[in-house]
């Protein structure tokens, strides 16, 4: 059967989880960004272009089978979805946040009867609760910054990432309700029918991502110091040392080495005498 795949079609998630997609090895052809739903030409599965807040709706509902979203989303929806992978991007909080100006430092500190605006009505309420605060939730489907400069709400509950939206609007954020990242999400129904496919998917996916952080670097290394080389370059399982035909002083060294040691290792070798280094983005990283 068909796996049906939520995507979102827009927002912030919309081109980085294509790309991953992609990177996984799943075809979508030229059509991206034009049509509802592609698909796949390499395997059985169908890509729906959904919004991100959709998704976890969609998957309870059973009209798609797995998706890529917002952990924040989940948290909204309320449902008992299941986060099958993290995906290291997309990383956010839902976070409260008053005027600069305000006295309030502190969520305990705001008292019954707060209008607090956000598009997070469901969690905020929540949260509220568990503080036993009863605030007054007001829900706006966006721009939840400007609200209490428009006399609309006291204090806000929204998405911050490097906070610099709050600064700008001269609002301080001053409690975090919940971390986020974008995750692949299913539901337990979904992972019982479809787990074997699902698997396969997020395995890829997964190798993706392992290898988006590693670079594979070759040099050739005089045999005279090949000794240095290990402690220089720790490989996965330590660099693969090959003979050089016809050169009987170097050795060619090769490993995987993570992005961030790049610069590093290149400049050790270069001190120990290696000669012709090369660097190489590596699409997967499978064991
Ligand atoms: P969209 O509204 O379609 O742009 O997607 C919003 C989703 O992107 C949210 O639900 C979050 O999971 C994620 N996201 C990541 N960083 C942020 C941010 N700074 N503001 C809003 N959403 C973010």
């Amino acid at each position: 059967m068909t796996l049906r795949f939520g995507v979102p079609n827009k927002g912030r998630l919309n081109e980085k989880t294509i790309e991953l997609l992609v990177k996984a090895g799943i075809e979508l052809g030229d059509d991206i960004g034009r049509k509802l739903y592609i698909k796949a030409s390499n395997q059985d599965v169908e890509i729906m272009f959904v919004r991100a807040q959709d998704i976890p709706e969609f998957i309870e509902r059973g009209a798609i089978d797995v998706g890529i979203t917002g952990l924040d989303q989940v948290a909204e929806s309320g449902y008992d979805l299941v986060d099958v992978m993290d995906l290291q991007f997309g990383f956010c909080r839902l976070s409260v946040a008053v005027p600069e100006g305000s006295p309030i430092r502190d969520v305990k500190d705001i008292k019954d009867g707060s209008r607090i605006a956000t598009s997070f009505p469901k969690i905020t309420k929540k949260y509220f609760d568990s503080l036993g605060k009863n605030v007054s939730v007001i829900v706006v489907s966006g721009a939840a910054e400007i609200m209490p400069y428009l006399g609309v709400s006291d204090y806000i509950v929204d998405l911050v990432s490097t906070g610099s939206t709050l600064k700008m609007n001269r609002l301080v954020e001053i409690g975090t309700i919940v971390e986020s990242q974008a995750a692949i999400i299913s539901s337990k129904a979904s992972l019982e029918a479809n787990k074997a496919e699902i698997d396969e998917i997020a395995s890829s996916i997964y190798s993706v991502l392992r290898a988006e952080n590693k670079k594979y670097l070759m040099a050739n290394v005089p045999k005279s110091v090949l000794d240095r080389v290990e402690e220089i370059v720790p490989g996965l399982e330590g660099p693969t040392v090959i003979p050089l035909a016809g050169n009987s002083g170097f050795a060619a060294v090769h490993a995987v080495i993570d992005a961030a040691e790049v610069y590093r290792v290149i400049s050790e070798l270069k001190k120990i005498g290696a000669k012709g280094i090369l660097t190489m983005p590596i699409e997967r990283q499978v064991d």
